[in-house]
């Protein structure tokens, strides 16, 4: 059964931040597909081949072995259900998420393409979806605690390329951090915990009420939204 679907920046970000699971969360793991390309990226049907691709080749995982696609233009596209673990970095699946782009940022030195182009084929410095995946990567890391320094190389577990010879990764956390820093923080309340806030005044409601928009699932019980930590505590009904 299909599960992915394709949602904005925003509202990839405003659901990370309300998504509960019971797998515990210790990294990141970043990733391109190498096949297809920027260039064979057709919307939806692209993410829903790579899903049908990894069911054939892992047949117990039957899903998608990613998380989380990115499309060439910031495109986002939720798949294997966040609470089920992935199938994308072998030994490391328990306790992470992966995340894709859907791009050829360089595979092994040589390797080509089935349609004869050799990889690169895609630039990371080029690729409008790089930052949108990078903010999305920050709202993980703020809902799941983690530090930038948590965003993995897939490369660095196994002895591909991936997420490509093109990419660095002190620079990819420095950019998460960037948007970590400029984000909201959404803390979730568990049990009577007790954060030292103070109640946010009208003209905050107003604006949970905009981020919050038709949301009956969260009842904002306590929250606290300090301009300098811009921090919002949410209570679970
Ligand atoms: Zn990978």
């Amino acid at each position: 059964m299909p599960t992915e679907r394709q949602l904005t920046v925003d509202q990839a970000c405003a659901e990370i931040a309300k998504l509960h699971i019971s797998r515990r969360i210790t990294s990141i793991f970043i990733h391109h597909c190498w096949e297809p390309t920027a260039s064979q990226f057709h919307g939806i049907s692209t993410v829903a081949g790579v899903r049908r691709y990894h069911q054939k080749k892992w047949r117990r995982h039957n899903e998608n072995g990613y998380h989380i696609m990115i499309g060439p233009s910031g495109e986002v596209f939720f798949c294997c259900p966040f609470e089920k673990k992935g199938a994308h970095a072998k030994g490391h699946n328990s306790h992470s998420i992966g995340v894709s782009y859907i791009a050829d940022f360089g595979g092994p030195p040589g390797e080509k393409h089935h349609d004869g182009r050799s990889s690169p084929t895609d630039n990371p410095d080029s690729y409008t979806g790089l930052a949108a995946g990078q903010l999305v990567v920050a709202a993980l890391c703020e809902r799941f605690n983690l530090a930038a320094d948590d965003v993995r190389f897939h490369n660095e577990v196994s002895n591909k390329t991936c997420p490509g010879t093109l990419m660095d990764l002190r620079e990819y956390q420095e950019a998460v951090q960037r948007f970590m820093d400029g984000n909201i923080k959404f803390v979730l309340l568990t049990g009577d915990e007790r954060p030292d806030f103070v109640i946010a005044t009208s003209e905050h409601e107003e604006e949970l009420e905009e981020l919050f928009d038709g949301d009956d699932h969260i009842v904002l019980d306590a929250y606290n939204h300090i301009p300098d930590q811009r921090k919002i505590y949410l209570r679970q009904p």
